[in-house]
């Protein structure tokens, strides 16, 4: 970058050459005692000068135009008149320049050392002595003194022509002197012409000079003020500097902290990148073993397929084999189950109830039961009681006092996994009010797992096998009902809000004008997935049939609870559906009203209801008594309960019977009926069941 060039040393730069060359050397050899000078132009022109060296400096010294002290005399006389023309030559510079003083010839001859200096000493004319400034010497043999040296002796008066001798000597010297001096006095003049044409240069120099130095002080003004201007702008860039150094150490701190992030950076980077590396290795192992896993998976697939064939196969297979052990254990079962005597109620004689071993002895289920019945009317001819009666009867299985729930719900677990394969399935509870209908249906008190009936306990099992079976492609659903039918009339036992132990108007209609699945309108349909939904239906089930409770009549031994539960499977994958509904039935009690009894106003009614109740019971015996006959007629119309089972009693459904007996002796009469109605059905036999396969 080109250095800015200061003002300054432009001005100096344009002055250094205007400076006027020196003046040609002057041969004019001054002498001081004969130049008379006025103010010379030099005083003036020589200011200038002064003052470009005051303001500058660096003027030149070239004063050579100043007159030299001429030398006048020959060489032996030379130190003599230097010095007395140095004399003269400092008085005269004295005179015309007071600002430039020679202290001494010396500093004069330091001066101006150069020998070719402008003003040199004069020569002596060729052919001409130099003029001495002493009358020359005369010889030693002359009587005239010499002038300027040693007088001879005074001639004595006497002497005349000695003395004429010695003036004629005086006067030879004294013309001698005087053309010397018109010679220099020629030779001054000369001198003066020239110095006064020199001094007329000078002058004109000088006038240019000053135009010259006008213009330097301009151009320093301009410069002064380009100075001052530059200043301002450099005092601006410094400011601009200071703002850019602070921007700087800034971005400088700045840059260290990024410097360090990088590094911080780097350091996570090269991490990343190991473990990106560790990773990827991971990844192409696990790729590789994926791609293994996936070929393992694609072998597997085809043996699960395979699997899945033959468990299918052997599932179908499963189903009819099962199915034909159901028929062959008959689609009409009739278990009787006697209930524990409960505290407070008398025990029975002994013998009352016995229940014989079956052919295999002890270790057979019990089949059979024996009921001892002692007639009062009955007297033997000695007037002694006659002995009891004893009735035995047989049943598909029997089930003592003592046999728990869990030990009835296995008997039937079996059939309600026919009801998952598609068969229609119906249990029912038959027996007087108090011989433990309910309790075998929906259980004890809550709370007792022991206790659990066959509804909550045939639901878990069939969530648990329907989980089972979606291992194999088949997806269960199911629906729950739960109405009760007292005196020819419907009501919903889930009814919930303003309907709550109303029930409202319920009828059973068919689910289409062609479909064969009946549905009971305004009943509450609930799909149901997991026991607890089914704790909380039975829960709400009782607490319709409280608030319907009357003062007078036990209305839930009076009336059928049927509890439906329409299961829907599907096996996507095969196109298979199956569907069957499982009917939990708990009848109303069977006991007969007493004929001997009064009848008043509340007798009444219970005998309508009785016989409401009778003629249901007796109709599903005559149902099924049809069935077994295989009569074209089959009554199912002639109760509201035989015709809202009809699609759970036909050929295809499997039927269970429980017929519970108290172990009373007082209701040894009502558990004679009971077991003889049971007997009656189980001598029934309905035809092959078919499944409700689409
Ligand atoms: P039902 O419904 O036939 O009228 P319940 O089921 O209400 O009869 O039973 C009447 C009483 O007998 C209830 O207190 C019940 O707890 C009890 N009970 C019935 N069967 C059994 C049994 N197997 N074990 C214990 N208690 C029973
Ligand atoms: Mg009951």
């Amino acid at each position: 970058m080109e250095p800015q060039r200061s003002p300054l040393a432009e001005v100096k730069g344009n002055v250094q050459p205007k400076v006027p060359p020196p003046p040609a050397p002057s041969r004019l050899p001054l002498s001081g005692s004969r130049l008379k000078r006025g103010p010379e132009p030099m005083e003036s022109a020589s200011e200038p000068a002064k003052k470009r060296t005051r303001g500058l400096g660096t003027a030149p010294q070239t004063d050579t135009s100043r007159p030299r002290a001429p030398r006048l005399s020959t060489a032996p006389q030379r130190h003599s008149q230097a010095a007395e023309a140095q004399t003269k030559h400092s008085s005269l510079f004295r005179l015309s320049s007071p600002c430039i003083h020679f202290s001494s010839p010396r500093a004069a001859a330091q001066r101006f050392p150069r020998k070719t200096g402008p003003f040199p000493p004069a020569p002596a004319p060729k052919n001409q002595k130099p003029v001495p400034t002493v009358p020359a010497q005369k010889p030693a043999a002359s009587a005239a003194p010499a002038a300027g040296g040693k007088k001879p002796g005074k001639r004595p008066a006497w002497d005349l022509k000695g003395q004429l001798c010695d003036v004629r000597a005086e006067l030879q010297c004294c013309r001698e002197k005087t053309q010397t001096l018109d010679r220099e006095n020629q030779q001054l003049r000369d001198q003066l012409q020239e110095a006064q044409q020199q001094a007329q240069a000078l002058g004109a120099e000088r006038c240019s000079l000053e135009g010259e130095l006008a213009r330097v002080q301009a151009q320093a003004e301009q410069g002064q003020r380009e100075l001052g201007s530059l200043r301002a702008r450099v005092l601006e860039l410094e400011e601009r500097l200071g703002m850019q150094e602070g921007l700087v150490h800034m971005l400088q701190r700045e840059q260290l902290e990024l410097q360090e992030e990088r590094r911080t950076l780097a350091t996570r980077l090269e991490e990343q990148e190991r473990r990106l590396q560790a990773s990827e290795a991971a990844l192409s192992h696990s790729q590789a073993e994926a791609e293994s896993l996936r070929q393992e998976t694609v072998a597997q697939a085809a043996l699960l397929a395979e699997r899945g064939d033959r468990l299918h196969g052997l599932e179908m297979e499963r189903r009819r084999l099962h199915n034909q052990l159901q028929e062959l254990k008959g689609n009409i079962r009739v278990f009787c189950r006697v209930r524990p005597v409960l505290a407070g109620e008398p025990t029975p004689p002994p013998g009352f109830l016995l229940f014989p071993p079956g052919p295999g002895g002890p270790s057979d289920l019990p089949t059979r039961l024996s009921l001892s019945r002692s007639d009062d009317r009955r007297a033997t001819l000695t007037g002694a009681p006659a002995p009891p009666t004893r009735h035995d009867f047989s049943f598909d299985r029997v089930f003592p006092p003592k046999s728990g729930q869990d030990e009835v719900f296995e008997e039937i677990a079996m059939l309600v996994q026919s009801a998952l394969d598609g068969y229609p399935v119906c249990i029912f509870a038959y027996g007087q009010t108090g011989s433990g209908k309910t309790f075998t249906m929906e259980g004890g008190p809550e709370g007792d797992p022991q206790l659990e009936g066959l509804i909550p306990r045939a639901l878990r099992h069939l969530f648990s096998v329907a989980e089972e079976m979606s291992s194999q492609g088949w997806t269960y659903s199911f629906v729950a009902s739960y109405v009760e039918i007292y005196n020819e009339t419907v009501r919903d036992l889930l009814a919930t809000g303003s309907r709550k132990g109303q029930g409202g108007e319920c009828e059973i209609r068919r689910a289409g004008p062609e479909s064969e699945e009946l549905t009971v309108t305004n009943a509450r349909y609930v799909p149901v997935s997991c026991e607890r939904e089914v704790r909380a239906l039975l829960r709400l089930a009782h607490q319709n049939r409280a608030v319907a409770r009357t003062a007078y009549n036990e209305r839930s031994s009076r009336s059928h609870s049927v509890f439906q539960l329409q299961i829907s499977g599907e096996h996507a994958a095969r196109g298979l559906q199956c569907g069957a509904p499982l009917n939990l039935v708990d009848l109303a009690g069977s006991e007969r009203l007493d004929p001997s009894l009064a009848l008043g106003p509340g007798e009444r009614d219970r005998l309508r209801e009785t016989q409401a109740i009778n003629s249901s019971l007796s109709t599903l015996g005559l149902v099924i008594m049809a069935l077994s006959n295989k009569e074209p007629h089959v009554p199912y119309r002639n109760s509201k309960l035989t015709y809202l089972l009809q699609n759970s009693l036909g050929g295809s459904a499997k039927m269970l019977m429980f017929v519970n007996i108290s172990p009373l002796e007082e209701n040894v009469s009502e558990s004679l009926n009971s077991l003889r109605f049971a007997s009656k059905v189980n001598q029934c036999v309905i035809g092959t069941a078919q499944a409700n396969k689409r």
